[in-house]
């Protein structure tokens, strides 16, 4: 009853939201063990209140210089397109788009007409990053005139598409989204996969449609505890991942969002995944470790320290060597 009560509670904050596809590649109905349910079922955990965790860790909403448009570095921006997507992620860093006070929306004609003209003026942008929500939310007609929009800025060489698609709604992407994509050079696809779980017969037969659209495909993945923070499950994801021909690209640490605490592993914890799989895996199956420095800091790379004094390092096997 209890349990029924918080449920109810908290979804009316972060609503519960998760595709068929989606729920039937969890393995069992524990929503406290299962890596998928833990992903999107509501948990009692996210209530524990923590001052460091905030809506808005990131403080995107300084450096949003329009409506739907966040840019921290330089050269690259991120359009926010819709704030809808097939599942909702419990451990999300902008859950607080699609909180429930949110009414849904998408990017509308004037609001992408003032950003074209953005991106035109700012030419050192060359990186147009769709996002969201989940940019394949968007109906085709839609999606056709951002990326052929994007398409025509001369000084953008690089349209990148943030989407879970992959795994939380496959069938979305149809022959007619694959024709979209492969109408434009520019596309990379920035898949996001925490789990091998993730990657049903469905979904590897999507990634082979975007290998031969011509669209490259790096992976993000999450570092979850309980769910994916151990060497033997991100060694089989990321050996997936490689053998399908997706990159694995980043591997983040949880970010300090709202009710986000329990997914952390901290840092320590990262890096001694980082150097067990290092130790097993080649430089393609390897993603980089990173961090999202709260305040608008940015991304920031940490690889394990190897060096054992000032001319000596450690091994793949754990020997120490020395380096002249
Ligand atoms: C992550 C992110 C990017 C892309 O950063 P890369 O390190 O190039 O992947 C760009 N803009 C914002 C606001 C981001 O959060
Ligand atoms: S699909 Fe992406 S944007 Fe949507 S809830 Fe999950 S992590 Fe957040």
């Amino acid at each position: 009853m209890k349990q029924k009560n918080f449920l109810f509670k908290n979804s009316s904050r972060y609503p519960f939201l998760a595709s068929p596809h989606y729920l039937s590649l969890a393995g069992s109905s524990d929503a406290d063990k299962d890596p998928i349910l833990m992903q999107v079922m509501p948990s009692r955990k996210e209530l524990r209140s923590n001052k460091k965790m905030t809506a808005d860790p990131q403080d995107e909403k300084r450096f949003m210089p329009l409506l739907k448009l966040v840019r921290r570095y330089a050269d690259r921006a991120v359009i926010l397109c819709s704030n809808e997507c097939f599942i909702h992620c419990r451990f999300c860093f902008r859950k607080r788009l699609w909180a429930k006070e949110n009414k849904k929306w998408k990017i509308s004609d004037e609001e992408f007409a003032k950003i074209a003209g953005y991106l035109r003026k700012n030419s050192e942008i060359k990186e147009a990053i769709l996002s969201g929500g989940d940019p394949l939310t968007l109906a085709d007609r839609e999606l056709r005139r951002l990326i052929s929009a994007l398409d025509n800025i001369e000084s953008i060489d690089v349209i990148r598409i943030g989407s879970r698609v992959l795994t939380a709604n496959p069938a979305r992407l149809t022959n007619k989204v694959l024709d979209i994509f492969s109408s434009s050079r520019k596309i990379w696809f920035m898949s996001h996969f925490n789990h091998y779980l993730e990657i049903s017969s469905e979904t590897e037969k999507k990634i082979r449609n975007l290998n031969a659209a011509g669209v490259l495909i790096l992976n993000h993945t999450v570092l979850l505890k309980g769910i994916n923070d151990s060497p033997e499950v991100l060694e089989k994801l990321f050996r997936k991942l490689v053998a399908l021909k997706v990159k694995p690209h980043y591997l983040f640490h949880a970010d300090p969002v709202d009710g986000n605490a329990h997914f952390m592993t901290g840092v320590d914890r990262a890096l001694e995944i980082i150097t067990s799989l290092r130790r097993k895996l080649s430089s393609l199956a390897m993603p980089v470790f990173a961090i999202d420095l709260p305040g608008g800091g940015g991304k920031i790379t940490l690889s394990p320290d190897m060096r054992r004094g000032e001319r000596h390092f450690e091994d793949v096997d754990g020997r120490i060597v020395e380096y002249f």
